[in-house]
């Protein structure tokens, strides 16, 4: 088991791609770290210079108390688990599992108890003679698992393993691999552009942009807290509401004016987020997460802060009722939320967009249907403040 630390790790491919620039991450022994991202922002590469399987260009990289960035793969103590199992399909799942061992010249009889060992972990016991022609999709995966784990390696290396199954499997195995890698506390950096896996997995979750590392954090506080507009849109789903607005002082409080709206803010916000003083009466982002919006009618009797609207769609979840309505206020159509919407492969947010589309989270109690004018609750002490030009938080 062992530290694994990247300092500013750079990749340039060939062609003149700057894939992952001044990367710097530490992951501790035995942690379970999680690099998410939108498609081609620079995971795999990371993961591949990591493995060894991609040369380094700039930086270091150490695994334990060794420099290995010219250390051939084969020789770095990691294993890797791929997307595609690449299984040997003419070997039995104890062969294939066994394989990486004998290829090392260890002896067959000391092969055997190992491979045992990790079948039984797997639930693979009953399987070991059959071929992988034979075997299901979440079987597949237990083998390519099985064989990363026979070789007792200082860390896996994951990149997204997930991705080949359906869906209901993939949260089991999503569980399995949680349960399998906290059981041997053997560190794990695994990557995947699912926040979903990213939140369930991860001690810690390491957001990248285009080849940079945007936030690194507890899933709980990249949520809470993220750094910028970009952090703030990938994470959670439905993803966080964007809109433009302007803050001023009003007495001792302040009030958030969205187009032709006016809500009260209480004035600890101001006092929490002293940043904001040099924002106030100037244009800023302002996110709200759906859960942070219900509906009134409900369980906002009373509350200052209420937003009037038509439900144009509603999603009954059985334990939530999705309300989406549209504002009369600009959208927030910067770099970060075009990727951010090609990544969510939404229509892309057109220029002169002045309505601004939102979801609420309503209790499943609520009775709001598509047509009806709807009342909705702001829980204005929980909103984020993203600076217009830069994107970054204002706190
Ligand atoms: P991700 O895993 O996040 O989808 P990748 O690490 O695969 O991203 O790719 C990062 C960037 O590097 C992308 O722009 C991709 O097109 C580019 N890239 C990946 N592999 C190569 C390569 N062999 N040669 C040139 N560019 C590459």
């Amino acid at each position: 088991m062992a530290e694994v630390a990247l300092a500013e790790i750079g990749k340039r491919y060939a062609d003149g791609t700057m894939a992952v620039e001044k990367l710097s991450l530490k992951v501790a022994d035995g942690e379970f770290l999680v690099l998410v991202g939108p498609s081609g922002c620079g995971k795999s590469t990371a993961l591949r210079m990591i493995a060894g399987l991609e040369e380094i260009s700039e930086g270091t990289l150490s695994i334990g108390d060794r420099v290995v960035n010219r250390v051939p793969a084969r020789d770095r103590d990691v294993a890797m688990v791929f997307q595609s199992y690449a299984l040997y399909p003419h070997l039995d799942v104890f062969d294939n599992i066994g394989f990486g061992l004998r290829l090392r010249g260890m002896r067959k009889n000391a092969v055997e108890p190992r491979v045992t060992a990790v079948a039984e972990t797997l639930g693979l016991t009953e399987h070991l003679r059959r071929r992988p022609a034979s075997l299901s999709g979440g079987q597949r995966q237990r083998v390519a698992m099985g064989r990363a784990m026979v070789r007792e390696p200082a860390v896996y290396l994951m990149d997204e393993p997930l991705s080949n199954l359906d869906a209901k499997l993939r949260v089991q195995m999503r569980a399995e691999i949680g349960r399998i890698t906290r059981r041997t506390g053997v560190t794990t950096i695994y990557v995947t552009h699912d926040q979903t896996e990213a939140m369930t997995l991860g001690d810690r979750v390491a957001v990248m942009r285009k080849g940079r590392l945007q936030q690194v954090a507890p899933p709980q506080e990249l949520y809470d807290n993220p750094v910028n507009v970009f952090v703030a849109g990938f994470i959670g789903s439905p993803p966080m509401n964007l809109l433009e607005g302007v803050f001023s002082e009003d007495g001792d409080a302040l009030r958030l004016t969205l187009g032709d709206r006016t809500i009260p803010v209480g004035g600890t916000f101001l006092q929490n987020r002293p940043g904001l003083r040099a924002h106030l009466d100037r244009r800023v982002v302002v996110g709200v997460r759906p859960e942070d919006l219900s509906d009134a009618t409900l369980d906002g009797a009373g509350a200052p802060a209420v937003l009037t609207a038509e439900a144009e769609l509603t999603e009954a979840l059985g334990s939530d009722l999705y309300v989406h309505f549209s504002l009369p206020v600009p959208a927030v159509v910067s770099e970060d939320t075009r990727e951010l919407a090609r990544d969510a492969g939404a229509e892309p947010l057109s220029e002169r967009a002045d309505r601004s589309t939102v979801v609420a989270r309503f209790s499943p109690r609520s009775a709001a249907r598509p047509g009806d004018r709807i009342a909705v609750a702001v829980d204005a002490s929980r909103l984020h403040v993203f600076d217009v030009e830069t994107g970054r938080s204002i706190r």
